[in-house]
């Protein structure tokens, strides 16, 4: 009898246990901490205003979806500001951001649908901006939280939208944007010097999304050495070389912003594990060290001009 008391006693705490794991398990946060959201404000422009204006659409306010952020989108932010008790400054920043994104997942359409196929295209996906969450945006998203450490489940909700908005620029300076995930390698990554006598930089990691640094244009490129990679043309000549990589997430010849993602990293070339192997090429042919450019992205400062950048002090031969 008594033994019996105590296994049915023993029964119900595993019971217990299992459940309070299960949720934890189901409630946890992603492995990933969310970026931040970024600030916006009059005088910006591109794929976060044109996300901002098609938000406010949705929320009821007729402005035009230009990307340009002007006094009409301002007056909007703050009379939606107004309009909740928020701090009527005009500033989109991580106050407004959970006001102002809606909810959207497969059978959803209007502004909001508009709004997250924008950001999803910051990313390579490439979907027509129809307002219509069809299958074609429903695996985006999938590809997009998959790739990001949130749970695949198809619904844009707060925590894709902040990753969204937040992952190529979060914490970096404006126009700028690291090349993997904040939380990928640590910022010591970025200062270690190449291995052999080629400025560079390598980043150990295995199959991530690899993102452009800058604007620019993308162009496809293979090398034995370099394998499957792409360089991220500058207007003046210069250039970002992207290696080794596993595959590619932009049209050959396509103007990206910073932050859109180029493709995945890998093993291709002359690599001997999973890397991405980093190169800034100038103008005049020389490889310049990327470390101090990189580091200053990673710490939120306006990185140093290309043609500014040592040819020589970072390599380990
Ligand atoms: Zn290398």
């Amino acid at each position: 009898m008594r033994l019996g008391r105590l296994s049915s006693f023993g029964a119900a705490s595993v019971t217990l246990i299992i459940t309070m794991l299960l949720c934890v398990l189901t409630t946890q946060a992603p492995a990933h901490a969310l970026p931040a959201w970024p600030s916006i404000s009059q005088g910006a422009g591109g794929a976060d205003t044109t996300t901002v204006q098609y938000l406010l659409r949705q929320h009821g306010h007729g402005i035009p979806a230009d990307g340009q952020f002007g006094p009409v989108t301002t007056s909007a932010v703050v009379s939606f500001q107004s309009s909740r008790g928020l701090v009527a400054d005009g500033v989109v920043g991580p106050q407004t951001w959970p006001y102002l994104i809606v909810p959207v997942q497969q059978g959803s359409s209007g502004e909001a649908v508009r709004a997250a196929q924008t950001q999803l295209n910051k990313y390579g996906f490439g979907l027509g901006v129809d307002g219509n969450f069809g299958s074609v945006t429903n695996s985006a998203v999938r590809s997009f939280q998959s790739s990001h450490g949130l749970a695949v489940d198809g619904l844009v909700g707060p925590q894709t939208w902040q990753s969204l908005l937040g992952s190529s620029g979060g914490g970096s300076p404006s126009g700028h944007a690291l090349p993997l995930d904040r939380s990928a390698v640590p910022r010591s990554a970025y200062a270690a010097p190449h291995w052999n006598s080629t400025p560079a930089v390598d980043l150990i990691v295995s199959y991530l999304p690899a993102y452009a640094v800058k604007s620019g244009v993308a162009q496809h490129y293979s090398s034995t050495s370099c394998g499957t990679g792409v360089r991220l043309l500058q207007p003046d000549g210069s250039r970002f070389v992207y290696c080794h990589l596993s595959a590619r997430s932009t049209a050959n010849g396509a103007q990206v912003p910073a932050g859109t993602r180029l493709g995945t990293t890998g093993d291709t070339g002359n690599s001997g594990a999973p890397h991405l192997h980093i190169e800034i090429r100038t103008s005049d042919g020389l490889a310049r060290c990327p470390q101090s450019y990189l580091l200053a992205i990673y710490d939120g400062l306006q990185p140093p001009s290309l043609t500014s950048l040592p040819t020589s002090g970072c390599t380990a031969a």
